[in-house]
């Protein structure tokens, strides 16, 4: 096997260790499965919750043992097989993230059983199209049904130089009724572009989806806000990690079957991408402000499902 110099980082796989403090046979390296830097986990093939303290090496979920170079808080930086395919990916203007994935973090799940995972990609797919038209360079953080730590995606968009990154969620549980959409916006605290894009989105999203004919629901506080935890930080990591300009939208709400109905219709992902594309747009060439600024929330977000949690993609073939 060629081994190449391409260094990943891996969020989970068995840790091959040499550490004399965890169990061992016969003084040789034991192999204890594990997932990335969590204390508490809900992976169903994890037999242990604590790393070892001299990880030396892990076995990635598809088989392929590695060195480890350094060890991260959302995983590991290993020696992985030369990847000889790939394609390089320069400075990029936008990057969209596909909010959740994988088996674990689906996200809210519809009444009609689409998965907020699977409706997030096709938006951010639509989008990224829809500015590629614009002749806007666009990434995704996500492209296929796998998990992706906050961080990494943060790190993405930093890496790649991104002017702003966009990350779409669809909402749950349902508020009550409410004549328009309750598209929310969460944005990085104390960041005017973080903020002009919120409110740009917000315009435009609100724009595009409020000519559809649904029975929508809104909480009464819905617009574009910061949300801080008791500590005073961006509440949600995907705002907090990214040195990027960032803003989160929720469309709609998933839970909602008026909703749910209205998202399985091409003619939304067209309306709803559109929507976004327009306001990034207007980020990038105009000094508009947007709209739909209120007041912000302060909320505490519980360790949720995923959060702690990863499958790494096929990185190789
Ligand atoms: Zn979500």
């Amino acid at each position: 096997m060629a081994i190449g110099l391409i260094a990943i980082v891996s969020c989970s796989g068995a840790v091959v260790s040499s550490d004399p403090t965890t169990p061992t046979t016969a003084g040789s390296a034991t192999v204890t499965t594990a997932s990335h830097a969590s204390t508490t986990s809900t992976t169903p093939d994890s037999t242990t919750t604590t790393l070892p303290i001299a990880a030396l090496g892990l076995v990635t979920p598809t088989g392929v043992p590695v060195a480890i170079l350094r060890s991260l808080p959302v995983g590991y930086v290993v020696l992985t097989p030369l990847i000889r395919k790939g394609e390089a990916i320069g400075k990029t203007t936008v990057v969209i993230d596909p909010g959740h994935g994988g088996a674990i973090d689906t996200g809210a799940v519809a009444p009609t059983g689409m998965p907020e995972k699977t409706l997030n990609l096709k938006v951010a797919e639509a989008v990224a199209d829809a500015l590629e038209d614009r002749g806007i360079a666009t990434v995704l953080t996500r492209t296929a049904d796998y998990a992706s730590p906050l961080s990494v995606r943060a790190q993405l968009a930093d890496a790649l130089d991104a002017e702003l990154m966009v990350s779409i969620h669809h909402n749950a549980p349902s508020p009550g009724p409410s004549p328009v959409p309750g598209i929310e916006v969460f944005i990085q605290n104390g960041s005017s572009s973080s903020r002009r894009l919120g409110g740009l989105l917000w315009q435009r999203a609100m724009a595009a989806l409020d000519v559809f004919d649904v029975d929508w629901v809104a909480e009464d506080d819905a617009g574009v806000m910061t949300v801080l935890n008791s500590r005073g930080d961006d509440a949600y990591g995907i705002i907090r990690h990214p040195e990027t300009p960032t803003a989160m939208v929720e469309l709609g709400y998933i839970s909602n079957r008026a909703e749910a109905e209205l998202f399985q219709d091409p003619t939304y992902l067209v309306a709803a991408a559109g929507g976004i594309a327009q306001a990034i747009q207007d980020f990038l060439n105009s000094d508009n402000e947007g709209s739909g600024f209120i007041e912000g929330r302060v909320f505490d977000p519980q360790p949720g499902v995923g959060k702690d949690v990863c499958t790494d993609p096929e990185l190789g073939r």
